[in-house]
This record gives structure tokens, C-alpha cells and sequence, in this order.
């Protein structure tokens, strides 16, 4: 399960955020890589409106995890300073999991400690304008079902083939 999507701009990204967001429930993970610019917090703040958190969605670089109360309980971690995998662990990932969904900004390197049934979304910067790219890809058989969905709710945004 894949889709390739373009943005022109942040409301764009923040846009796709929501439409994954409304599709989120209680023990999603959602999976966030790219270079730092390339919009993961942009998506985010897309995401938790989506969840009904109508506050200030800021990157948690310095706290770590940021606790957003919506519709949902959304925790936002962002994980680029921490260098060793236990201090991953030390988050307890599962336990946020079992409260509400966590979005994690640098993905890749955690890629490993979430569930196996997740969502990633890759962002990158493709030119010298504000257009991002943006790869989803889930897996596990929670996002077998919601795919259908996921592709008509981004439909707008489908990266020409
Ligand atoms: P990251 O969390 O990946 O470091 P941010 O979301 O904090 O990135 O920052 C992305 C920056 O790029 C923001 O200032 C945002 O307004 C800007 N921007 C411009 N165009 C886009 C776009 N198409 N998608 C996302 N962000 C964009
Ligand atoms: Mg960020």
C-alpha cells in the first residue's frame, strides 16, 4: 500500500495531515521521516485538527513528546535528538498507544519499535519552490481496510504518475 503525493504549499501538507487524522484512532502510529523543513510538523498540525485539538501544534524537539487533547488523546514525539535506541524505549511508546495516537517526526529510526500495523509518510523537498512530496505507505491489515478511503480523502493531492 502506497500513495505518492504533491503539495504546493503548507496548507496543502497541513490538508493531507487532516485527511490521514480523521482516519486515526486509538494505537495508530504514524511514522514521520525527512530532512528538518521538509514539513513533518506541518503534517502534524494537519493531523491534530483533524482530532479536534484546536491549539498551537509546535515541534516537541526540545521536550520530546508534546500531549494534545482533541477528540483523541494525540501525542507528538519527535525523536532527532535522541541518539541511542533506549532512549526511544524510555519513551514508552505502548503505553501512549494504549491512550490515544502517536506521531512520531524522524520515523526511520523508530520505524522498528511501532506496532507492526502503521502508517508512514516520507516528505522531501523535490525542487527549489515550496512543492513537497510526500510517500505514504501502510501496513499491517488496519490500513488494508482504511486504503480505499485514504486514497479518495488525498485524491486531490495524487502526484502525477
Ligand atoms: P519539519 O518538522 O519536517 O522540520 P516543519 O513542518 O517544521 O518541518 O517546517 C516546514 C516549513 O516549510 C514550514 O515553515 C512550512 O510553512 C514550509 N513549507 C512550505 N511549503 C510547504 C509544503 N508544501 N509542505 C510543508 N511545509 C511547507
Ligand atoms: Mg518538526
Amino acid at each position: 500500500m502506497r500513495l505518492e503525493l504533491r503539495t504546493a504549499t503548507a496548507e496543502d501538507t497541513r490538508a493531507v495531515g487532516s485527511a490521514v487524522g480523521s482516519l486515526l484512532r486509538i494505537g495508530d502510529a504514524v511514522a514521520l521521516s525527512g530532512d528538518l523543513g521538509a514539513g513533518k510538523t506541518t503534517f502534524v498540525q494537519g493531523a491534530a485538527r483533524a482530532l479536534g485539538f484546536a491549539g498551537h501544534v509546535v515541534s516537541p524537539t526540545f521536550t520530546l513528546v508534546r500531549e494534545y487533547r482533541g477528540r483523541l488523546p494525540v501525542f507528538h514525539v519527535d525523536v532527532y535528538r535522541l541518539e541511542r535506541v533506549q532512549d526511544v524505549l524510555d519513551l514508552d511508546l505502548d503505553e501512549m498507544l494504549s491512550e490515544g495516537v502517536v506521531l512520531v517526526e524522524w520515523g526511520d529510526a523508530v520505524e522498528g519499535l511501532l506496532p507492526e500495523d502503521h502508517l508512514s509518510v516520507a516528505l522531501t523537498s523535490p525542487g527549489t519552490d515550496e512543492a513537497r512530496r510526500l510517500v505514504l505507505q501502510g501496513a499491517g491489515p488496519s490500513w488494508e481496510v482504511r486504503w480505499s478511503r485514504l486514497e479518495d480523502a488525498t485524491a486531490a493531492w495524487r502526484a502525477a504518475a
